[in-house]
């Protein structure tokens, strides 16, 4: 059976590339009828919040990530936050330090950067010497007395021995066992570190496989020592390979365009179904070249095998422009759903809408879609349709506006328009190429000068549909005020 977990801390908020771990688990778990996993690391007990458990759920229902144990869908391997576990992991140290596996160690922060020091002078990495590896029960007793709080650590093997993680997606990887101390596996609060929590949760959850960042490679050997300890099998290993942003340094905060965080997608407007096609091919590819796909499509597409070992770069142009896709193919209802809350905040509708005030929102909309590479943009292109009409240029406008003919064009525009039973799109498009026939000007002349007066810039979407949506009573008072 495919048991997969996704593991995150809740100390912040989701990476992108944390999302991503998450995603290729789900996929994989939903492609083979595996069991998809959300657990808790909350060991970091300063740093994880309720607020940001909150944000991870959150995030991903957004994204259509269901989980079908964990938190809050429950199941039989639980509890599945790692701090209502701890009563679970003291039976596996005591376990370990009653086969001497394990051992106290009383070693004060002075002494630990003292032993950093000398490693230091002798240019070796610094690690722990072993101070407390054979404490007597006395001299363990008179440092409990002198009330010294221990931590746990693993006892590494006495001879060098090469630890293999056999990755799915690396291949063999080999560390030495000299490379490593003896790490601390319980922290003097008591409470288990990341690397002894995760083995004993994937072992008691079964898990089959564990999908992570490559980040956590170089973990994998501690983690493979413990379950070697505990006599437990361990799971199978696949590291993704991390996402670069375009400068090609780790994605991070500060790597330019991209934005890191998942909400942050969210609260400008990218469609989730855009966001999990894109993630879906950082780092995996289907056969061929295609790039857009329903989340079952990519289901149904894939495996493991495709999944890549080199860095995958995140290309903002690419989210955009396959996101803007989504937002072309979606249903229109949808997308004004979306666009409602930024043209509120901009003041462009009103919290309440009369049906006639949302379908000239929808009409709005569906005009200027085709523009948007995220649904938060379309502020920028609607505000030639409300308020008090602005020239983009007050000069380009006067000199247009005076150029040889154009008062006539604008005028017969005025008479025209005003005459026009059926205000609809199509009959304005069709006035309007009659008005151009029978007027002694070409189409430069009549379009940008009437463009300019309905909409105050030079650009903008299809002028037939702008005037239908204005409405008579408003585009006739724009011309007017063009002829002024
Ligand atoms: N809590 C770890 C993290 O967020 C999980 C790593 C793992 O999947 O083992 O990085």
């Amino acid at each position: 059976d495919i048991r997969v977990r996704f593991a995150p801390s809740p100390t912040g908020q989701i990476h992108i590339g944390n999302i991503r771990t998450a995603l290729f688990n789900w996929l994989y778990a939903r492609k083979n009828n595996g069991t998809f996993i959300l657990r808790i690391e909350d060991t970091d007990q300063t740093r994880s919040t309720a607020e940001f458990e909150d944000v991870i759920h959150r995030e991903m229902e957004w994204l259509g990530l269901d989980w079908d144990e964990g938190v809050k869908a429950g199941g039989d391997y639980g509890p599945y936050r790692q701090s209502e576990r701890l009563e679970i992991y003291e039976e596996y140290v005591e376990k370990l330090i009653e086969e001497d596996k394990a051992y106290y160690c009383y070693c004060t922060t002075e002494e630990l950067d003292a032993m950093r020091e000398e490693a230091k002078t002798k240019g070796e990495a610094p690690k722990y010497n072993g101070k407390c590896r054979g404490l007597c029960e006395e001299k363990r007793e008179r440092l409990e007395d002198e009330g010294r709080e221990p931590v746990v650590r693993f006892k590494l093997p006495e001879e060098e021995e090469q630890i293999v993680v056999d990755d799915v997606i690396y291949g063999d990887v080999e560390f030495s066992s000299t490379v490593l101390d003896d790490f601390v596996i319980v922290k003097s609060d008591g409470i288990p570190t990341y690397n002894f929590a995760v083995v004993i949760d994937d072992h008691l959850m079964d898990i089959s496989h564990v999908i992570r960042g490559e980040d956590h490679l170089s973990n994998t050997p501690k983690q493979i020592l413990i379950y070697k300890a505990l006599g437990l099998k361990s799971p199978k290993f696949a590291h993704l390979s991390m996402i670069l942003g375009e400068d090609k340094s780790k994605l991070s905060k500060r790597s330019g365009e991209a934005y890191v965080y998942v909400s942050q997608y969210r609260k400008q407007g990218y469609l989730p179904d855009a966001l999990i096609n894109f993630l879906s091919l950082l780092g995996w590819s289907p056969k061929n070249d295609e790039e857009i796909f329903t989340v079952d499509e990519i289901i149904n597409k894939f495996s493991m095998d495709r999944v890549t070992k080199s860095s995958a770069v995140f290309d903002v142009e690419k989210l955009n422009w396959m996101n803007g896709h989504y937002i072309k193919e979606a249903e229109l209802e949808d997308i004004v759903e979306l666009a409602l809350p930024y043209l509120q905040e901009a003041g462009y509708a009103d919290k309440e809408l009369s049906q006639e005030e949302y379908e000239i929102i929808k009409d709005i909309v569906d005009l200027v879609r085709d523009s948007l590479d995220y649904v938060a943009q379309i502020v920028d292109y609607v505000d030639i349709f409300f308020g008090e009409l602005k020239y983009e240029d007050q000069e380009e406008a006067v000199d247009c506006f005076q150029e040889e003919g154009v008062e006539l064009v604008l005028k017969t525009l005025k008479e025209r328009l005003g005459d026009l039973e059926d205000y609809d799109p199509d009959s304005i498009l069709e006035e309007l190429r009659a008005i151009l026939k029978n007027l002694p000007v070409g189409g430069r002349l009549f379009y940008h000068p009437s463009r300019y007066a309905i909409t105050g810039k030079g650009s903008g979407p299809e002028l037939y549909h702008v005037i239908a949506i204005l409405g008579k009573e408003e585009t006739l008072k724009r011309l007017d005020k063009a002829l002024d």
